[in-house]
């Protein structure tokens, strides 16, 4: 007897093969057999018209930040994703330091993995976290000595089963880190049997020179290389994504070994005061500052100098200060009450110091081009939204965009390789044990859904949206979702790797 037969629908079963009919038997959170005409289950799904595919894999995220205070991760059930792979950007939780004490990342990881969660999660040890704990937030170069106390941190957290290190170079203190450092902690990683996850130095005006610093850092160490969300920010650099790309395969084909990850949206998102006022000033006070009239017009003078007038490429998420600015770029609010551009940026500030904003810096083709990419895997860039409200909706949105927009739509690689790119491929690239595939013995994390509707609907506007055509995604062969809303099942652990290096 299985615990569920799903019928009649047409497997995808990540291989990148095309789909074919067959009915698939779940049992004790495996896939049992795959076959036609099975019998027997004690509960039916019938899939007729729709696909089955394995559950998808989230490449790059940050659902470790709540892996405590938010295991349901809903929306990440919400959009198929049974896996996601957190710890990334160099920013993780672990280590830590409490009281002056160092806390371990294998002891967090220890308490982390009794929590269940509504999907799984696998992380890397952040390098901005080593940093911290050894060096604080020193803007120099790592001593020797403060390696091998970085080293050893490191050593401590994959052995426990983090994945490897994630790199955060546009970061403090990560930033600070020469090639030396990089190169030298990944070296730690690779020994111990874990990579790499590189936000790498620019994704702007030095995007080249950064990728070619990650790939001397992925040859000396000789250690797998995740480039994360890869992209070219603003319009002078659109169109570098064909060199960079470039540089990879030529990279792969001396031997490195280099994937690349993929956010489906042409905007970035942070808050407004990230991308427009000194470090100095985003604190308390900020509100404060901004009543400053001269301080005002020394920043709106810096501004202009590095962004000009036009701000029509900044889009205001959720504006409290002014609903009406919601979803509207800076150069409309601003128009909406004939005031300065700059002027309309500050007033939001001076009221909601926090205002997310999201930055259309990205282009369509760029997106297209890294995705097409056969070492391309999708992700999220996301931290679940626990207690938020406001948020990229790529946190809801990413992977029925890419199957609805990117698939569907505009054709940009067939359903069955994106598929592989949303599964298999992450499965194998990170190492996860009975993962990405539909065959018998694999965990069943499944998704079914109608490749002829499914689409995102959160947007800019409303983030808070659920996907449609996503009917049922199941975890370790438990029901989480139901029409890409979550119910609340826990089926999902922490995955500890334990250097089972695939
Ligand atoms: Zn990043």
């Amino acid at each position: 007897m299985y615990d569920i037969i799903i019928k009649n629908g047409k497997i995808l079963d990540g291989t990148g093969c095309p789909a074919f009919d067959s009915d698939l038997a779940i049992k004790d959170g495996k896939i049992a057999c795959i076959a036609e005409n099975l019998t027997g289950g004690k509960k039916i799904i019938d899939a007729r018209g729709l696909v089955v595919t394995p559950g998808f894999i989230d490449s790059h995220s940050h659902s470790d930040s709540t892996v405590l205070s938010f295991p349901g991760q809903a929306e990440k059930a919400e959009q198929g994703i049974t896996t996601s792979i957190g710890g990334n950007c160099g920013s993780t939780n672990w280590p830590a330091l409490k009281n002056g004490e160092v806390v371990l990342a294998s002891t967090m990881l220890d308490q982390a993995a009794h929590v269940p969660q509504g999907s799984n999660l696998a992380t890397f040890v952040g390098h901005r976290a080593l940093r911290r704990v050894v060096m604080g937030m020193e803007k120099r170069s790592a001593t020797q000595g403060e390696l091998e106390k970085m080293g050893k941190l490191l050593r401590d957290g994959i052995q426990a089963g983090a994945l490897g290190i994630s790199f955060g170079l546009i970061y403090t203190p990560s930033c600070y880190a020469r090639t030396e450092e990089l190169i030298y902690l990944a070296k730690v990683a690779k020994e111990c049997g874990g990579m790499l996850s590189a936000h790498i130095r620019s994704e702007a005006d030095d995007l080249v020179e950064a990728v070619s610093e990650m790939i001397t850092v992925a040859k000396a160490a000789d250690v797998r290389t995740v480039f994360s969300h890869h992209k070219a920010m603003f319009r002078q650099n659109h169109g570098k994504v064909n060199t960079t790309l470039a540089l990879i395969r030529q990279a792969i084909k001396e031997g490195a070994d280099i994937y690349c990850d993929v956010y489906p949206y042409i905007a970035s998102s942070t808050s407004l005061a990230a991308r427009f006022i000194p470090d100095k000033y985003v604190n308390d006070q900020l509100p404060e500052y901004m009543k400053d009239i001269r301080l005002r017009s020394e920043l709106k003078t810096k501004n202009l100098e590095k962004w000009g007038e036009d701000l029509s490429w900044v889009q205001i998420n959720t504006c409290a200060y002014d609903p009406a600015f919601s979803g509207l770029t800076l150069t409309e609010a601003a128009q909406l009450h004939s005031k300065d551009v700059y002027e309309t940026l500050f007033d939001i500030l001076q009221a909601q110091p926090q205002c997310q904003a999201s930055f259309l810096s990205m282009c369509e083709a760029d997106v297209e081009t890294v995705m097409a990419y056969e070492r391309t895997m999708i992700c999220t860039d996301s931290a679940v939204a626990g207690d938020k409200i406001d948020y990229h909706p790529r946190l809801r949105g990413s992977f029925p965009r890419v199957l609805g927009r990117y698939v569907r739509q505009r054709n940009v690689v067939s359903l069955p390789e994106m598929i592989r790119k949303m599964t298999s491929l992450p499965a194998s690239v990170y190492g996860l044990q009975r993962k990405g595939l539909l065959a018998p013995g694999y965990d069943a994390d499944i998704c079914i859904f109608d490749p002829d509707t499914i689409i995102d609907r959160a947007d800019f506007k409303d983030c808070t949206k659920q996907a449609e055509g996503l009917f049922y995604v199941f975890v370790s062969g438990q029901l989480v979702a139901e029409n890409a809303i979550y119910n609340g099942a826990t089926p999902g652990k922490l995955i500890l790797r334990k250097n089972e290096v695939s």
